[in-house]
């Protein structure tokens, strides 16, 4: 049974404010879609990656990105959709009978790390399916749109959901199927999941695994690239 990573990397990235998608920004010189891959291709445990781009960007991303950083487990470059999940799920159709658990991560998180894309593959084959996520760090209020407060929730038990996701494939074929079905679209693949009573287990993971979003958000990730490198001297 083959492990398939899905990197749904189709988004316009309208909140960076720039003209172009924000998996083609450079950290550090190198491409965000390039740093995420690249972290895929280290990781024993899989065995091949399918990029979703925009449909028009098919050539650029092969050529221009895949060819020259050398990625030898991309096994498909793949049209997305309007949303992420249409992008995730034109993965999902392009994925080869033999493979068994599939994983999921934004291209948009170069932050990931070799040991917690295996623990979630392990996890995912152990359990069926998995998130990765932090536990949070600042207190979350209720607000109505008039601005006033109307609870404070009990931070103890709230989690902010990162990618990578990992499931056995059954789990997340039937849970986009279903979402396809019933009209519904959430933010993550786990949450198709959870709406059909199907346990999805939290793994930690880091901090540190941001998704870059806005364009502070790249300025922290070009900090964040600098004293990795300078800790690996
Ligand atoms: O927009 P957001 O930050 O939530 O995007 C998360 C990931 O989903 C990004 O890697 C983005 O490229 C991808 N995406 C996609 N297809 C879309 C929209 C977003 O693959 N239609």
């Amino acid at each position: 049974m083959r492990t398939v990573a899905i990197v749904p990397a189709a988004g316009s990235g309208n909140r960076m404010g720039r003209d172009v998608s924000k998996q083609y920004l450079s950290l550090g010189g190198t491409p965000l879609l390039v740093h995420s891959l690249k972290v895929f291709e280290e990781c024993p445990l899989v065995d091949a990656l399918l990029v979703v781009v925009p449909p028009q960007d098919i050539d650029f991303v092969r050529n221009t990105l895949l060819a020259p950083w050398d990625m030898k487990k991309v096994a498909g470059v793949i049209p997305g959709g309007k949303e992420r999940q249409d992008s995730v799920r034109a993965g999902i159709e392009a994925l080869d009978p033999d493979a068994g658990v599939v994983i999921v991560h934004d291209a948009v998180r170069p932050f990931t790390t070799v040991e917690l894309i295996s623990q979630c593959i392990r996890t995912a084959g152990e359990e069926g399916a998995v998130t990765v996520g932090v536990p949070l760090k600042d207190t979350v209020k209720e607000v109505a749109p008039d601005g006033r407060v109307m609870r404070t929730c009990d931070r103890s038990l709230l989690w902010l959901t990162q990618t990578p996701q990992a499931f056995r494939r059954d789990i997340i074929e039937n849970a986009h199927r279903a979402a396809v079905r019933d009209g519904f679209r959430g933010t993550d693949d786990a949450s198709l999941v959870e709406r059909l009573g199907i346990a999805v287990r939290m793994i930690r993971g880091d901090y540190g695994n941001i998704k870059i979003t806005t364009p502070e958000d790249l300025v922290i990730a070009e900090a964040m690239l600098a004293a990795s490198l300078k800790a690996k001297g």
